[in-house]
């Protein structure tokens, strides 16, 4: 039997573009480092799978996070994928990493806000306010050097110090974050507690005021198990980009539950079920998960992975 068996579902896009973290949310938060010629591998084999955006690194300071301590390394190498067509963002914090970043050609870069003022603190170091100061310049000239820049808004749903966060409050970020000139949003649930009528109501007041469902990407934890339920929410509400991380890789080093990012694996197998196009090979992804675990030195969390590893002729 060939799976999954594929039967549509009304209301839902019919493609959807996956936003790949694996290289960069996903290994920064890995225990182990993962030498770079392994990195290059890793994104060229995503990429040969079929994924077209994929964050490759972070040029943050490496004494924050040493295992993306090569990112001036590691860009380079991955040139041929940028002549292809092949999306790479990378994330910058601040002014320096984005002279970085642009000194290398970058293209694509994504700066990293908080819905609330605990985890703008615990990551930033900075009041909410005082980020989103320090990215305007980011932005501006991201802008002028005519990139496309994405903003991360963390800690949408619930914050580990706060609890439930307002979405009231969420909205107003995401606003200031599209007002500095960012092109697109990914809506993080950074401990996954998010339920999908939660998702929903986010998603219809960003509506409401004012910032459009295809300005939108969402970034989903399974911590307890609701990233494939909440993505599937925000489909219905018109969401076509999903982020998620090849394997499960990573997860979230403050929220000490966090069990990590929505596989790609198992996004992939849904919106294959659902008919939905995201040009990825399952297969070819599987073997690069599988592959990447193998230098990690632990199994992939994946479902999808662990079932396809146990029975391959299911592809
Ligand atoms: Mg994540």
């Amino acid at each position: 039997m060939t799976l999954p068996m594929i039967s549509p579902a009304p209301g839902l896009p019919a493609r959807v573009r996956i936003h790949e973290v694996g290289p960069r949310d996903g290994l920064q938060n890995e225990k182990t480092t993962v030498p770079t010629e392994v990195k290059a591998e890793f994104i060229h084999r995503l990429a040969r799978a079929g994924l077209t955006t994929i964050e490759a690194t972070s040029f943050v300071h490496p004494k924050w996070i040493p295992q993306l301590a090569d990112a001036e390394t590691l860009f380079p190498e991955l040139q041929d994928l940028t002549a292809d067509g092949v999306r790479l963002p990378v994330l910058v914090p601040n002014e320096r990493g984005l002279d970085r970043a642009l000194t290398l050609g970058a293209s694509h870069l994504a700066v990293f806000a908080s819905a609330t003022e605990s985890f703008a603190k615990a990551n930033l170091n900075r009041t909410v306010a005082e980020s989103l100061a320090m990215f305007e310049p980011v932005v501006a000239r991201a802008k002028d050097a005519r990139a496309h820049v994405r903003g991360y808004l963390s800690m949408c749903f619930g914050d580990p110090w706060e609890g439930r966060v307002p979405v009231h409050q969420v909205v107003s970020v995401a606003k200031s974050l599209m007002d500095l000139g960012c092109d697109e949003l990914s809506l993080g649930d950074t401990i996954g507690v998010a339920t999908p009528g939660h998702v929903q109501t986010l998603l219809a007041e960003l509506n409401e005021e004012g910032v459009p469902t295809d300005t939108i990407g969402v970034h989903f934890h399974d911590t307890y198990g609701q990233a494939l339920a909440n993505t599937l929410a925000a489909l219905q509400h018109g969401v076509t980009t999903v982020d998620a991380s090849a394997g499960g890789l990573g997860g979230c080093p403050y929220a000490k539950s966090a069990t990590g990012n929505l596989a790609t694996e198992d996004l992939v197998w849904m919106l294959r079920g659902l008919g939905i196009e995201t040009g990825v090979d399952l297969g070819l992804l599987t073997d690069t998960s599988t592959w990447m675990a193998g230098h990690l030195g632990r199994p992939s969390p994946s479902r999808t992975v662990r079932a396809l590893s146990a029975n391959p002729q299911e592809q």
